[in-house]
């Protein structure tokens, strides 16, 4: 078994040494289906109850490197604005903050929400009362058709690695990551693998889909395949390289598009249908 984390930016742990080297530290051994990358400590998932480790780091192309047995096309998914909806939520949330009807507030907004008339230094602290007292993270609805189309593809053989900057809170980290892995559970949400770190690119995938502008540039200047998931704060963005889709039905579409085309270069049978896993050879 392999269990991952991230010390940083760039360091990522694990080995299967680890679980050896600090069994004896658990009084239950730690799931082995889910992987869970942190961006300062190290925390191990099970029953709910986080279980603080230390562990020793590797690169993530070293980690890779000794999974290659087990080769699979990742698909890197952001969470706010992707699957879960968060500027739906944050609409509600502000709406109380500042006392106003829900409908006086626009839902064309852009980053950092000026639109709804935060003054400056606002947002962030809207923000932490919605993720600290509204439970933001597990209140959340998720974005329709997202749950579905996860699973399906996941059932024809992608990796779905999430990977979410959630972790900006100070002493917040054990209840944003609880919340997280709750509401993913709570709405089918099929992954494997689960990041909390600001710097997608450094955990690797074939194909990313995000809303973040910020992240969308960024991957693309690795050179890294990304589809921009659309909402009022991407619009400015140039589509390609990459495109963008308005809905999950079309992200479904373009994801399983570039999964077969990855399928087909390496010799590999293609699903026998939309949910369905390939046939052996
Ligand atoms: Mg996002």
């Amino acid at each position: 078994m392999l269990v991952f984390v991230a010390m940083g930016r760039r360091d990522l742990a694990v080995t299967p040494d680890i679980n050896r080297e600090h069994q004896g530290q658990l009084t239950n051994p730690p799931r082995v289906d889910t992987q869970v990358y942190l961006s300062r400590k190290f925390v191990i998932l099970h029953n709910q109850a986080p279980v603080e480790m230390v562990f020793k780091s590797q690169s993530f192309r070293e980690l890779e490197a000794n999974m290659v047995a087990d080769q699979r096309f990742i698909l890197g998914v952001d969470l706010d604005g992707v699957v879960a909806d968060f500027y739906g939520y944050m609409r509600e949330v502000t709406a109380e903050w500042k006392g106003v009807p829900i409908e006086e507030l626009t839902e064309e907004v852009s980053f950092g929400l000026p639109e709804w008339g935060l003054v400056k230094d606002e947002y962030g602290r809207l923000h932490r009362f919605a993720v600290t007292q509204r439970k933001l993270f597990g209140a959340m609805r998720p974005i329709e058709g997202a749950p579905q189309a996860l699973r399906r593809l996941s059932a024809e053989g992608v990796r779905i690695r999430i990977i979410t900057h959630r972790l900006f809170i100070s002493y917040f980290h054990q209840t944003a990551v609880s919340q997280t892995v709750e509401w993913l559970e709570d709405h089918a949400v099929q992954y494997w693998d689960l990041c909390f770190m600001e710097d997608k690119t450094a955990v690797e995938a074939q194909l990313y889909i995000e809303d973040s502008e910020k992240n969308v540039e960024r991957i693309r200047s690795k050179g890294d395949q990304v589809i921009i998931f659309t909402n009022s704060t991407n619009r400015n963005l140039p589509d390609h390289p990459g495109g963008r889709a308005d809905d999950w039905s079309e992200a479904e579409r373009m994801i399983r598009d570039r999964y077969y085309e990855w399928r087909r270069d390496k010799g590999l049978a293609l699903p026998a249908g939309p949910g369905l896993a390939a046939l052996e050879k």
